[in-house]
């Protein structure tokens, strides 16, 4: 198709996610034809590093060999067949790699095919656990605990244990009711305390609540280290174990969502495995196949999973089950990705990466509007600010981070802001080289438009 038609078709046909569709269709969309390890390349040719790694799920880069190579394989053999009253090849081998890697405790997985129905099944196997559990009754425990600032999907269940005010508002009559805690945003506290004494009172309010509600609660759902969409507001270190020792004593389920961090982004495999903390319940998607195929998993212990057992008459069966469950092409990516950590040495080599990143990001973290800087691993965000003495935020309106961002897209980087957070996010495999082009853009592109 010539270009002006394409342009022209995308426009008359698609509807884009997260997305302003009056003011895309008057723009000239950059449409993708195909990649190679961090570059995109449009269909006029132009490149583009991919700065987020095509929304933070690419890993090792994208056309890479070994794992185009076992699609490929699996291919030839076939595409998807079902879960329900099938297993498969890919889908059980891979099962037995990732519960290998997985902290030590989780030896179950339920698949499912995005971040959002990870978390969904989640929530309910924590429900149906409860309802369900031997020793006691706990049908109380029919409630979540989330923080503030959440991020876990824009599923209805997902959405209702989500705390992003722009995004989850409109839908409140839709969703089931969830206890919130203050968010560990250090830079704008919402407790109006300084990291340096507030020993952490945030932690103190999420157990306040836990204990106020904890015959009521069946699971506290956490991000890991980083609550990703809000902004890449990094958690003070401490604070997921002290949530792990809060479900433990008062006995509640801890759900950890990994959707974001999981699989090196920040530096470790899991980044739960950074504070020596296994979770009840897992969810992860994103990087499981590398950022090539939709596939998700629900990871949990056998102490659930025995909750469900029993004769088909008692009704403990998890009800719950998508089509492309398990899709074999999925498994297959992942299972090929999973090897490219070892034979790449991927996490080892990783330091070197980030410590490039650190130092490429030191001249953004002065600029006057730059308030803070946060990263943890591979994900940063860069948070604008109109004035960085009060911390005072651009008219939202302004659109600053989005204006940073197009320009860096002149320039040859694809990055996408959350507000006026600029997130960086480049898959593990980007070069020393590369990702000091990416920081140098993102630098000129900062200086350009907050001039
Ligand atoms: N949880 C987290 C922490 C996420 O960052 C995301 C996506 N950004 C999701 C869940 C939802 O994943 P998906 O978009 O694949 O449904």
């Amino acid at each position: 198709m010539a270009h002006d038609a394409l342009f022209a078709t995308e426009r008359d046909c698609l509807w884009h996610p997260f997305t302003q569709m009056q003011e895309w269709s008057r723009r000239r969309p950059v449409v993708i034809e195909r990649a190679h390890g961090c570059t995109l390349v449009d269909v006029e040719g132009r490149e583009y590093l991919d700065g987020v790694s095509s929304l933070w799920c690419n890993v090792h880069g994208h056309n890479h060999p070994a794992i185009n190579a076992a699609i490929q394989a699996q291919l030839a053999k076939v595409a998807h067949t079902t879960l329900l009253g099938l297993s498969s090849v890919p889908a059980a081998t891979f099962a037995r790699e990732l519960i290998d890697v997985a902290p030590a405790d989780l030896t179950r997985v339920f698949y499912s095919d995005s971040g959002s129905t990870a978390v969904e099944v989640a929530l309910k196997m924590a429900f149906q656990y409860w309802q369900q559990e031997p020793g006691g009754d706990h049908r109380r425990r029919s409630r979540f605990l989330c923080l503030t600032n959440a991020y876990h999907g824009d599923t209805v269940g997902a959405v209702s244990v989500g705390g992003i005010e722009l995004f989850h508002k409109i839908f409140s009559p839709l969703l089931f009711e969830a206890y919130h805690a203050p968010s560990p945003y250090c830079y704008r506290c919402p407790l109006g305390l300084a990291r340096a004494t507030c020993e952490m009172a945030c932690f103190d309010e999420l157990a306040s609540v836990a204990e106020r509600h904890a015959e009521e609660i069946a699971a506290i759902i956490v991000e890991p280290l980083v609550q990703g969409a809000a902004g890449i507001i990094t958690a003070p270190e401490g604070y997921l174990r002290r949530v792990r020792e809060l479900c433990d004593r008062l006995g509640i389920l801890l759900i950890v969502d990994e959707v974001a961090t999981g699989f090196g982004r920040t530096g470790t495999l899991f980044a739960c495995e950074q504070e020596a903390v296994c979770p009840d319940l897992m969810a992860l998607a994103k990087g499981i196949s590398g950022g090539y195929l939709p596939l998700a998993a629900t990871l949990t212990t056998e102490r659930v999973y025995e909750a469900f057992l029993g004769g088909y008459q008692e009704l403990r069966t998890f009800f719950h089950g998508h089509t492309y469950t398990g899709n074999a092409l999925s498994c297959a990516a992942a299972s090929a990705s999973l090897r490219v950590f070892s034979t790449d040495d991927v996490l080892t080599r990783l330091a070197a990466k980030t410590a490039r990143l650190a130092l490429g990001l030191g001249p953004i973290a002065v600029h006057r509007n730059v308030g803070e800087v946060r990263r943890r691993g591979m994900m940063v965000g860069i948070e604008l600010v109109a004035d960085r003495t009060n911390k005072e935020s651009f008219p939202w309106q302004e659109r600053r981070g989005a204006q940073v961002c197009d320009r860096a897209v002149e320039k040859g980087l694809f990055i996408r802001p959350l507000g006026d957070v600029i997130v960086l996010m480049p898959p593990l495999s980007m070069s020393l080289e590369e990702i000091d082009r990416l920081t140098a853009i993102v630098a000129e592109s900062v200086t350009e438009v907050l001039e």
